[in-house]
């Protein structure tokens, strides 16, 4: 009576569910391990879905696709989080909508990442130095200011790949968090192209997985700053720019995109995909 092997053997559906998921997350980040779990997920995933009330659905979609990204598979991961994004968006999920947004977001550079070193070349080369400039932002020695400055002047490359993994970079230590936020504020007047490409670091972290406008208040908490954040399409290729530092009133008046400053208001912007310079007008001052 009550064996364990007899309680297995006349488990009900749920308990097999309750059982396979707790067993998958205890297992650790090796490969070996992930690979076993991916197999768990699949097994869950026969026996769940969408309509399964006790359990959802979504949770096991992630879990599988955070494995098979650790285990380097960035295409299936992909794919399991655009299922559950799908499942999320469709159940109003606003919550999980964002994380999985995200996740995905991470994981796309992941995988150009892994494609850029898989390339090898001088393109490889200069993303392994990045990585080992990063290592010095941790710290607060002489290091740390030249390593801060050379990535700063990385966020200008003529490569969107190397732009882009500069401001990853930079947004991350919390002491290189704040020489951005120094930044920006200093060179506001003095040189507002510099200031905007600091903002636009902290930006791209605050904005990620959205593609909406970053409202003051939120910015204030996060940074500190009375800003907003907003998006604008390039106007040269058309590409929707995310996380531009604007002022706090910004977001609720119309702005549009110009090749020239000729307005009461203008901001600077380096396109993240053709490398070319914009701006942000609006015709009476935001601030
Ligand atoms: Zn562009």
């Amino acid at each position: 009576m009550g064996l364990l092997t007899n309680v297995v053997g006349n488990e009900t559906q749920e308990e097999k569910i309750n059982r396979l998921w707790e067993s998958a997350k205890k297992l650790d980040w090796s490969d070996a391990e992930r690979q076993k779990a991916v197999g768990i997920y699949t097994e869950l995933l026969g026996m769940i879905d969408e309509s399964t009330p006790s359990f959802n659905v979504c949770a096991i979609f992630r879990n599988r696709g955070i494995s098979y990204r650790h285990l380097k598979n960035y295409d299936a991961a992909l794919q399991d989080f655009a299922r559950e994004l799908e499942i999320a968006r469709r159940r109003d999920d606003q919550m999980r909508v964002m994380e999985c947004q995200k996740i995905t977001e991470e994981t796309q550079e992941q995988k150009r990442k892994a494609e850029i070193e898989a390339g090898g070349g001088e393109k490889a080369a200069k993303l392994r130095a990045m990585a080992d400039l990063e290592m010095n932002l941790w710290g607060n020695t002489p290091d740390a200011g030249r390593a801060f400055e050379s990535l700063f002047a990385d966020l200008e490359n003529e490569d969107a790949d190397v732009r882009a993994e500069a401001s990853r970079l930079l947004a991350d230590p919390p002491k290189s968090a704040q020489r951005l936020i120094a930044v920006f504020e200093e060179c506001r007047e003095t040189n507002p192209y510099r200031s905007q490409l600091a903002g636009r670091v902290l930006g791209r972290k605050i904005t990620k997985g959205m593609d909406h406008t970053i409202h003051s208040q939120i910015a204030r908490m996060m940074y500190g700053l009375n800003i907003s954040f907003i998006p604008c399409g390039c106007v040269h290729c058309g590409f929707f720019n995310k996380g531009i530092a604007a002022p706090p009133n910004g977001p609720m008046m119309a702005y549009y995109h110009q090749v020239d400053d000729k307005g009461a208001y203008a901001i600077p912007v380096l396109c993240d995909r053709c490398g070319k310079k914009f701006f942000v007008v609006w015709d009476s001052n935001p601030l």
